[in-house]
């Protein structure tokens, strides 16, 4: 295969500071991976053989990382345990491939070539698929869930369910309510299949995680961990979750994973929006990392992840659109500048975290060996580049991705796939909206009720 050579008016590597823009820079890429990085008078000197892709005034950055996501439709304007309850629902083969296809034409869009997705009900191999067709490398997780499954807390399930009108609960039963939960054996089994399913494509690596560990059993957390893959895994993201958590567990999420010997360097916690100190000291005793969802964490009323702690605290930490809807536009880009405006002012005597600090949890390395994943970006004026794109860059600015040295889009126009695949989830109101709207007061009501107890448990 030919090598070519990406050339630009400015190359960012964000590979450390200093050295890290380059006028006139280039990128070597051969066989999808970046074979060199340096001036572009340079490379072109010492590979007059390649083919040449010029990027004129465009600025040259690394591929982005969506930390974690899922394929989840438009949120109503209410707390998480409403979306839980009113959106799931038995979805088809064609309509996740559908949902998953414009997920991830949206990601593209905005300079993303590698995404996390977490996975609950059927359809993982379409999922999967259209992540594939779109040209986007895909770490997957179906979340293994054992217990509860409405407003999956303790007892609320029964609780919430004697709440509402008969008619009510019975269209909560009858749409599957809830996720669906299954005894560990099955799904791991079940993972065990996909896995083998796409063993053939390294664009695909098949992780393995609890859904939440407040729906787990010990039995069901400790059968993942025995098997040795990456986890990836919701934790503590609403402050009903965790004192659930506290109540029926005696201990926080993070505490009982820390205290089952599950935690470590391969462990991903998502959101992470309400953690004690105890929970921060032992996510970075373990080296686990924690993905950073800001956007879906304000739209949900979720509270706001604790970044400038846990970064002083040494854990590393990714960025995430979420579902493409809990971020609303699913703009990665966006994601960053909401996240570094919004760490600003957190109440906390740590450093706040620099612009940089914020892209780089997104941003993969322009270096020899590292997959060729470029985006090039409309230039953004004068003054610190990174700063500049945080500031002030998103969807709208991107011209092209690359992923593996594959044009994914370019000329702001999607490559691989249609240029604006329909979206079964944005045609009208989000599937569920009514019964959304109808069960709102109901699980305000019951975790308003719950609260004491929760909050007696999370102070014992
Ligand atoms: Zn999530």
């Amino acid at each position: 295969m030919t090598a070519t050579l990406h050339t630009a008016d400015l190359l960012l590597s964000l590979n450390g500071p200093g050295d890290d823009a380059v006028a006139a820079g280039a990128v070597l890429v051969d066989g999808g991976r970046i074979a060199a990085v340096g001036p572009a008078a340079r490379l072109a000197a010492e590979h007059p053989g390649a083919a040449r892709v010029d990027h004129g005034d465009a600025w040259l950055l690394p591929g982005l990382d969506n930390g974690h996501g899922h394929v989840a439709g438009w949120p109503p304007d209410a707390p998480l345990e409403v979306f839980l309850l009113a959106r799931y629902g038995a979805e088809d083969e064609q309509r996740t491939y559908d949902r998953t296809l414009a997920t991830a034409a949206g990601l593209i869009r905005s300079g993303v070539v590698r995404t996390h997705h977490l996975h609950y009900g059927g359809g993982e191999d379409a999922a999967i698929r259209a992540y594939r067709d779109a040209g986007l490398r895909v770490e997957f997780c179906p979340g293994a869930l054992d217990r509860y499954s409405v407003l999956p807390y303790d007892d609320g399930d029964r609780r919430l369910l004697a709440a509402l009108p008969p008619d009510l609960a019975a269209e909560v039963r009858r749409r599957r309510p809830g996720k669906p939960t299954e005894p560990v054996a099955r799904h791991l089994d079940r993972w065990r299949a996909l896995r083998e399913r796409w063993s053939g494509d390294d664009g695909v690596a098949v992780v393995l995680g609890p859904d939440n560990p407040q729906w787990c059993t010990d039995d069901c957390l400790l059968a993942l961990r025995e098997v040795g893959a990456p986890l990836h895994l919701h934790c503590q993201e609403t402050a009903a979750q965790r004192a659930f958590a506290v109540a029926a567990d005696g201990a926080s999420p993070v505490a009982r994973l820390a205290r089952l010997g599950i935690l470590g360097p391969d462990v991903t916690l998502a959101h992470l929006t309400h953690a004690s100190d105890d929970d921060i000291a032992a996510v970075a005793a373990a080296g686990a990392r924690v993905v950073w969802n800001p956007a879906s964490n304000l739209r949900l009323g979720s509270g706001v992840t604790r970044v400038r702690d846990l970064a002083a605290a040494g854990v590393a930490l990714g960025l995430g659109v979420d579902g493409g809807g809990f971020a609303d536009d699913g703009d990665l880009l966006a994601e960053a500048r909401l996240g570094a405006l919004l760490q600003r002012v957190a109440d906390t005597a740590a450093p706040p975290l620099t612009n940089r600090d914020v892209l780089a949890m997104a941003a993969g390395r322009l270096a020899p060996g590292e997959p060729a994943d470029l985006v090039a970006l409309d230039p953004l004026g004068a003054g610190d580049p990174t700063d500049a794109i945080v500031r002030r860059a998103s969807a709208r600015h991107v011209r092209a991705v690359y992923q593996g040295g594959e044009p994914l889009l370019t000329d702001g126009v999607l490559r691989r796939i249609p240029d604006d695949p329909p979206d079964p989830g944005s045609d009208g109101p989000a599937p569920g909206a009514a019964l959304a709207a109808r069960l709102d007061p109901f699980v305000r009501r019951a975790l308003a009720a719950a609260r004491p107890r929760m909050d007696a448990a999370t102070r014992g």
